[in-house]
């Protein structure tokens, strides 16, 4: 993997963070979906170490991955509670006259030594095998505060985050083909793929938010991970790359402008603006992942003006668009397929709930 950090942020959707799974999706939650097997094998990749590559075509919607962390941190926030698992000895070697920052770093760490203790010798020969960004910034030897640094990612929040064993070798691209996505439910790790990928092909991941032009995004993953980005948007030139600037720039000034239409509640203005970044996301060829939520807004706010229509429209593109992100047995989903064919439903039920629907899209 590319070196990752606890910054590490996965691709944001624009169009906000409402997901249609606030409502009780239909009927119980099915089997997990199945992973594909013997679909890629880790292999060392030029200049970015090693790397996950398809050894047969992967189509959109395939589950390739859904694993285990190798270390899990999910740190307690009382006083109490930190006390209680680290021990009294351990509690007061804390360092308490410093930032807060540094204090959490502190419990972090002491917390990672008591998660090591319990892993198995193939395990901490993997965790030990994994890159650690500090010792190219100048340290004597790998640690394992540096490793954990470089390589877990968070998980639904930033308090959480893991290092995983296969999902820790995926390296980024501003134009993945795949993502990831936490299972709190079953407390493991998915990565789909997204876009068809061919045999012998990288399979990528995003680690930043990538509303930005290709200056910015490079100099961000020097910064963050250290490393040059060379993928396929990156490697853009002249007229091509000046339009894929202009459009991720634009889609990035739309959503602001899109939370505010939001919040003063002018549902025709957040149509317009949602449907030219819809536009402007196909053209610069966003994937399905990035996609999904923006069309569900779409569905929500044609609902509000009463085109049930166009509401339908938008539903049914984004119920194909999570189906190639999360899969059809997802929470997302399995909500859409409930009110893909009577939208009307979704208003009511929402009427019903205990939730307010222009106070969701107000929030999200
Ligand atoms: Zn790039």
């Amino acid at each position: 993997m590319q070196h990752a950090s606890m910054e590490m942020r996965e691709d944001q959707e624009p169009l906000g963070s409402f997901s249609p799974c606030t409502l009780e999706a239909e009927g119980p939650k099915p089997p997990s979906s199945i992973v594909a097997s013997s679909c890629y094998e880790v292999r060392p990749i030029p200049g970015k170490g090693l790397g996950l590559v398809a050894t047969r075509t992967i189509h959109p919607g395939t589950l390739i991955i859904d694993e285990a962390p190798l270390l899990l941190l999910d740190p307690p926030c009382k006083r109490n509670d930190i006390l209680k698992l680290l021990g009294c000895r351990l509690f007061s070697s804390i360092n308490m006259r410093t930032t807060p920052d540094q204090i959490r770093a502190q419990i972090h760490q002491m917390i990672l030594e008591k998660l090591v203790q319990k892993l198995d010798q193939p395990q901490l020969q993997l965790l030990y095998s994994l890159s650690d960004k500090t010792v190219e910034l100048g340290a004597k030897a790998k640690s394992l505060w540096g490793i954990w640094q470089t390589n877990s990612i968070p998980l639904g929040s930033y308090r959480v985050s893991g290092i995983f064993p296969t999902v820790v070798r995926l390296n980024h691209s501003c134009h993945p083909n795949a993502h990831h996505i936490w299972d709190a439910e079953t407390g493991r790790e998915q990565v789909w793929v997204v876009e068809g990928v061919r045999p012998g092909q990288e399979i990528t991941i995003s680690y930043v938010r990538t509303f930005c032009s290709k200056s910015f995004r490079q100099s961000l993953l020097k910064e963050k991970f250290g490393f040059l980005c060379t993928c396929q948007a990156c490697s853009l030139t002249g007229g091509a790359s000046e339009l894929d600037d202009k459009f991720r720039l634009e889609i990035d000034r739309l959503a602001q402008q899109f939370s505010s239409a939001k919040q003063d509640e002018d549902i025709n203005l957040a149509i317009e603006i949602g449907e030219r970044m819809l536009f402007l996301m196909q053209e610069v060829g966003f994937n399905a992942n990035v996609q999904w939520p923006g069309f569900f807004n779409c569905f929500e706010l044609y609902l509000l003006v009463g085109d049930m229509e166009k509401a339908q429209f938008y539903l049914s593109r984004a119920y194909e668009l999570v189906c190639k992100a999360q899969g059809a047995s997802s929470a997302d989903a399995r909500t859409m397929r409930k009110y893909k064919h009577n939208p009307e439903q979704y208003l009511q039920d929402f009427k019903t709930s205990d939730k307010h629907f222009i106070a969701s899209l107000t929030h999200c």
